[in-house]
């Protein structure tokens, strides 16, 4: 089944114009017949994409963001990345899409020198506010004040399914790392069985303004073409988030939520069974 570029969408990250139907992602999204990145078929200009992420920020923690206290997220997640780094760990850290910093404490275990950074600007005010510290700014912009070559390690959880030029965004976090320094990426993948079963359409879960999507294979390949030795791979089953034909069992009644719990374990069961995973954790070594 293809559905060639008659509209003219080019893969994000290898540019070619060749797509297949997605299997996982619903009649909205295709897969590059030559890389394997999923993407919307129809591809949003950049300036509008920014506006409707910046309005779901303001629609969602505008007010909120005010009244939010710090959280602390993700120390499981620098444990594994402690585990499998090797010689002192003083490392000079940035976390990109870092939105309210709540993977910054957390980060602080594995360096003193940690910066989040963040398109949506209300989050620096809040990161002041709070002594963390998140800068409006992006990894184009660092580099232009000659941040090259300083980086030690550069985090990304759950956001780079919101990057504008999946090729441009690997450019730059290899000019930012230093030789030998270190990618961690988080992300909710592609072949999750939440997309085939749950939602019909992955944008429901990942936003309008989502670019890409990927699956475990997919990113490992890009990340070897890129140059990086995949160092370790940890794989995440369905969190308690789950929808069925678009009703959400965790705004159900009490019989509904146990309902939700069972089949919630049944598939975090069939992930480990079929070696699937929801979201993945990977860390790759330049
Ligand atoms: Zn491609």
């Amino acid at each position: 089944m293809t559905s060639a570029a008659d509209d003219g969408i080019k893969c994000i990250y290898c540019k070619c114009t060749e797509f297949t139907e997605d299997q996982n992602l619903g009649s909205r999204w295709a897969k590059c017949r030559n890389c394997g990145v999923s993407q919307p078929v129809e591809c949003k200009d950049i300036s509008i994409r920014g506006e409707m992420l910046y309005s779901h920020y303001e629609k969602y923690l505008g007010e909120g963001l005010a009244s939010r206290f710090p959280k602390i997220e993700g120390a499981d997640e620098v444990a594994f990345i402690r585990q499998h780094i090797e010689g002192p760990l003083d490392m000079k850290i940035i976390d990109l899409g870092t939105a309210a910093g709540d993977f910054l404490p957390s980060l602080r275990e594995l360096g003193h020198d940690i910066m989040g950074i963040d398109k949506f600007r209300p989050y620096a005010a809040y990161g002041e506010k709070h002594a963390l510290p998140i800068h409006h700014t992006s990894i184009e912009e660092l580099l232009e004040e000659g941040s090259a070559n300083s980086v030690d390690l550069i985090s990304i959880r759950e956001a780079i399914y919101y990057v504008d030029d999946l090729k441009l965004f690997f450019e730059n976090v290899k000019k930012l790392l230093k030789p030998g320094g270190h990618l961690y990426i988080k992300t909710g993948v592609a072949d999750s069985f939440y997309y085939r079963f749950m939602r019909g359409d992955a944008h429901k879960r990942v936003g309008e303004f989502a670019t890409l999507m990927l699956d475990p294979q997919v990113l490992k390949g890009i990340l070897v073409k890129e140059g990086f030795s995949v160092v370790a791979v940890r794989k995440i089953g369905l969190n308690s988030n789950i929808v069925v034909f678009g009703y959400d069992l965790a705004r159900g009644n009490a019989f509904v939520r146990f309902c939700g719990k069972c089949i919630n374990a049944v598939f975090r069961k069939l992930t480990v069974i079929t070696n699937t995973a929801d979201r993945v954790c990977i860390l790759a070594r330049i």
